[in-house]
């Protein structure tokens, strides 16, 4: 059965206060009652079209949240004023002390942190996983672990989660599976593939302008009134929330992310296969040589490619740095962390977004100090960027097959 995210967004229709296009923003972090019982009867439940204060929710959040929740076919939506406010929050509504979570070896060096450092203070602990070994994963399960954690594509490396199994997986042992799609929004809808909690750091691809940092979960009604529990929920108790000014930006920019993804897809492929068929080492899941095409292709939602991010081994670390200045100095993009601007973005995540995780597990993970990652971005006449790809590559003496000494 097909399901059309962007449609699903695009149907999502709501009025301003004087009938405008876009709805009003709320600039209140509290509301009027005109009864006292009424407040009272807020506090005790939700009550639809009702807001108390806006760390809990505010209108302007509510309308983000609402497309959110439509694109990737959830029951509710809460937004955070980071992702990782949103992976944070959705741990620990699930765990509690003596719990364990299983997770990808090769996730966003952020999440990674949180998971092995940062828990574990508060008694959870995770064992990291390849889980492209479903034997593995079944191994690593134990009857205290409460979430299976992944990334729909994961940072760095692309490597594509089987969904189905993963759930499958999760399901048999009494876990709940979690999905980071920051990489694939609209392109994967998680939720329809069984997992149970979907996050997003909206800062990348959703919002796709670089202008500020917000995420968002998406699950269940019972699960969002988990998170925003008056007593006991962890976002309305640390409180990320997210301001509604940004909010607001964030949608009127959510409704062109289909066409952005289809331009950053495109754009990636080409790069991708051109660069491949000259002999380079060349990772993008839109390639056929990659070892999980196939299920990508199976899993996705049609019309909206293969994503905006690629990878590119220079072969060592001084190769990639020198790279990667040449290519900023021929406009090729920003030296930058972060991905899904209209602009192309490039960093080598062993010194940077993965530098969190130790040397020898990114090694073993395939994560090789020359790794550059690109977000390849909106550029009109990809021909000429890939042309200017190549004079940098030449000029930092990185050859197809050739790994250089430095
Ligand atoms: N998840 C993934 C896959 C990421 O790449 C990042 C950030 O780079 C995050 C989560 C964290 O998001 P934020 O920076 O919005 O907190």
């Amino acid at each position: 059965m097909s399901f059309d995210p962007a449609s699903r967004v695009q149907d999502y229709l709501v009025f301003g206060e004087f009938g405008d296009v876009n709805p009003s923003i709320t600039d209140s972090s509290t509301y009027t009652f005109l009864s006292p019982e009424r407040m009272e009867e807020l506090f005790e439940h939700e009550i639809e079209g009702c807001f108390l204060y806006s760390r809990h929710f505010n209108p302007t959040n509510k309308y983000l949240a609402s497309a959110l929740e439509r694109m990737e076919d959830g029951e509710a939506a809460q937004v955070m004023a980071s992702g990782m406010g949103a992976i944070s929050t959705t741990l620990m509504t699930l765990c509690a002390a003596g719990d364990e979570i299983v997770c990808g070896r090769s996730i966003y060096g952020g999440t990674y942190a949180l998971l092995k450092n940062l828990l574990p203070r508060f008694g959870v602990n995770t064992r990291f996983v390849d889980l492209c070994k479903p034997d593995a994963v079944r191994a690593a399960m134990s009857a205290r672990t409460r979430v299976l954690y992944c990334e729909s594509l994961s940072n760095p490396l692309l490597e594509v989660s089987d969904l189905p199994q993963l759930a499958a997986i999760a399901h048999a042992a009494g876990a709940r599976l979690v999905v980071d799609n920051t990489f694939t929004p609209m392109i994967l809808s998680p939720l329809r593939h069984g997992a149970d909690v979907v996050v997003h750091s909206l800062t990348k691809f959703i919002n796709g302008t670089s202008d500020c940092v917000a995420g968002c979960v998406v699950s269940t009604r019972e699960f969002i009134s988990r998170l925003n529990d008056i007593n006991s929920g962890p976002s309305m108790l640390l409180g990320p929330v997210l301001d509604s000014t940004r909010a607001a930006s964030i949608l009127k920019n959510l409704h062109s992310l289909h066409i952005r993804l289809r331009q950053h897809g495109s754009n990636a492929l080409h790069l991708a296969t051109s660069l491949a068929a000259l002999g380079y080492t060349v990772h993008y899941p839109g390639l056929e040589t990659h070892p999980q095409h196939e299920l990508l292709a199976r899993l996705m939602n049609p019309g909206y490619g293969w994503g905006g991010v690629m990878t590119v081994d220079a072969g060592n670390h001084i190769a990639a740095n020198r790279l990667m200045t040449l290519m900023q100095r021929d406009k090729v993009g920003y030296l930058a962390v972060s991905l899904g601007y209209f602009k192309t973005l490039f960093t080598t995540p062993g010194h940077s977004t993965s530098s969190e995780i130790p040397i020898a597990e990114r090694e073993a993970a395939g994560l090789r100090e020359g790794l550059i990652r690109f977000s390849i971005g909106l550029d009109a006449d990809i021909a000429q960027t890939t042309e200017r790809i190549l004079v940098c590559l030449g000029e930092a003496g990185i050859y197809p097959g050739h790994r250089p000494g430095g």
